[in-house]
Parts: C-alpha cells; structure tokens; sequence
C-alpha cells in the first residue's frame, strides 16, 4: 500500500481521509490516506520523515498552506500566483506542488449547474480560500471579480493577483450593496457563520442581489449557514463549502495516482461515506 495523508494544526477533525479512502477503495487502488497532525515549526521533519517512508504524497490545510512553498522542489503555476498550495506529490525523493481548491471550486460550480463565463461575482473575505476561489473564477472566465474584506489592503492584495477581472470594494454596509446589485454569484470566504465563530453584523446586502444570483458559502460546518439560509428564503439558489471540499479532494487524488478521474462518478462515493461517517 502507498501512503498518503493530510497534515496541519489542528487536523484531527479533517475530512480528507474519508473523502480519500471513499475514493481509493471505489476505485480499487494501492493507497492508504491517515492524518498526520505536524505542529507548527515542524514542517522541515515531517517532510524528511514522508520521504523516508515513502509517503506518495500529502494535503496540507492550515498553517502550512503558504509555508510549504520554500521546500517544493516544483510548483504548479496556479499554485505560484497564489502562493498557496494544499496538495504536494512526492516522486524520486522530489516535491510537486498544486493547489486544487482553486479549479476545485470552479469545477463545483460547473458541476451544480452554475456558467461562470460572462458573470460577475461578489467575494466576501480575501483569505486562502477566497483568493483561491477568486482565482479559480478569473480562470473560468468571470467578467468580473469584486472582493471585499473586513481588511482592506487584504483585498486590495487579492485583487492585484487577476487586475484584469477583480476589483476590491469596501466592507461597509452601503458599498457591499452596490457591489451586490450587479452579482450573479455572491461567495462567502470569510470565517463569519462557522460553528463557533462570529456572525454577519448585516445581511442587508442579500437583498440587494439581482433575482437570479446564487449565493455560495465555503462553510460546510454547519451544513446551511445563516446566509445561505436567508440567502434561500428570498429565493436564491444556494451551495455550501461541500462541493468545493469534494472537487478539491478529486483533483487533488488524481494528482497523487496520475489517473484521470470522473467527478460525476466519484462525487456519490464521497457523499455517501460522508453521510455513514459522524
Ligand atoms: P483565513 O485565511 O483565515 O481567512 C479568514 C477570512 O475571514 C478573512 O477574510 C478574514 O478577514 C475574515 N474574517 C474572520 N473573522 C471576521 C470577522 N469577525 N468579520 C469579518 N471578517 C472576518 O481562512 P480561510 O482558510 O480562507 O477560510 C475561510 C473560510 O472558508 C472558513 O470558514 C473555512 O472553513 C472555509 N473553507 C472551506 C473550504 C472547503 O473545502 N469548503 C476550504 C477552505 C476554507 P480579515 O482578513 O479582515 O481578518
């Protein structure tokens, strides 16, 4: 059996394993995927410890997204620009870089049935996951990005990475307003709405939305947020972070097996193990 694990701090509460074995044992292929909890400042070791035991390869979530970059041997370009990357293969000793939420989330929306070419998109939070998505949307053909952060510069920074298409707003009630009125899709990558963290001060902004616009929101953990549940209420059509956990994790495999694989396929087996597992 090859191995195959997700490290970060915390990380005891990861999906990754039950998506990835959900997968490995569908499609009948040589792998093992644990958890590997590695504390911050023990990077160095974990990566000599993977190679010494021949690990395959390993998904990184926080903190070691970013810190990882100085000891890849090659990054994917996407992985590059955004200075982030949660997926790393080991061959020959060697470290490949990618970062899988960015097409991951594309590929999610695709999926649900959303065309993002020619839209225009509001992103709340300009964090890891929602530059990632920020990017994956420029990717896709967005006509237009906004982000908009508690932080301003941080999304000011986030919108240099696809100038051409995205724009940083401000996080006020009234500029998140305007910038909701022409949004076909309004993503929420910041943290508000999260079993146990904060909640939006406002949701006036919701009504603002053109009639049609989706709302999406990257939390998964409570499984509707109270954005997506208002969101539904006024009419919107709505997807939580489940998807984006999904296509990540398939591209992501497909990347540590060298095999192509078919999301429409493999998306039931990830969401039935996930239903069986607590
Ligand atoms: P991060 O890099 O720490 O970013 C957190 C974001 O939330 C920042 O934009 C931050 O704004 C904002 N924020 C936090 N508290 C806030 C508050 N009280 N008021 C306004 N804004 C606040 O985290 P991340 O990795 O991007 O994750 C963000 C969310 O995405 C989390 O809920 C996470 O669970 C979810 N996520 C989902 C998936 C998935 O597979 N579905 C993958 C990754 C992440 P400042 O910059 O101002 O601090």
């Amino acid at each position: 059996m090859k191995k195959l694990c997700v490290i970060g701090w915390p990380v005891r509460h990861s999906k990754s394993p039950i998506l990835h074995n959900a997968m490995l044992g569908a499609l009948g292929l040589p792998y093992e995927y644990g958890i590997v909890p590695v504390e911050p400042g023990h990077l160095e070791e974990f990566l000599a410890f993977a190679k010494e035991n021949h690990y395959a390869g390993f998904n990184a979530t926080m903190p070691f997204k970013e810190a990882l970059l100085p000891f890849l041997d090659e990054i994917d370009p996407l992985a590059k620009k955004l200075g982030a990357v949660n997926t790393v293969c080991i061959k020959n000793d060697k470290l490949y870089g990618y970062n899988t939420d960015c097409p991951g989330y594309a590929a999610a929306l695709r999926q649900e049935g959303f065309q993002i070419a020619g839209k225009t998109a509001l992103i709340l939070g300009a964090g890891g996951a929602a530059k990632a998505v920020a990017l994956g949307l420029c990717q896709a053909g967005a006509k237009r990005v906004l982000l908009a952060n508690r932080t301003a510069e941080k999304a000011r920074q986030a919108a240099a990475l696809c100038p051409e298409v995205c724009q940083a707003v401000s996080w006020d009630r009234q500029s998140l307003c305007s910038a909701a009125e022409n949004a076909e899709l309004l993503v929420n990558g910041t943290s508000l709405g999260m079993a146990g963290q904060g909640e939006f001060e406002s949701f006036e902004f919701l009504a603002a939305l053109p009639e049609n616009a989706w709302v999406s929101d990257l939390i998964y953990h409570p499984a509707q947020t109270e954005l997506l549940r208002r969101a539904a209420a006024l009419g919107h059509r709505t997807m939580n972070g489940l998807p984006l956990l999904v296509h990540q994790g398939i591209l992501a495999l497909e990347h540590f097996t060298d095999t192509p694989l078919d999301p429409g396929e493999m998306v039931p087996v990830i969401l039935n193990a996930l239903e069986e597992t607590p």
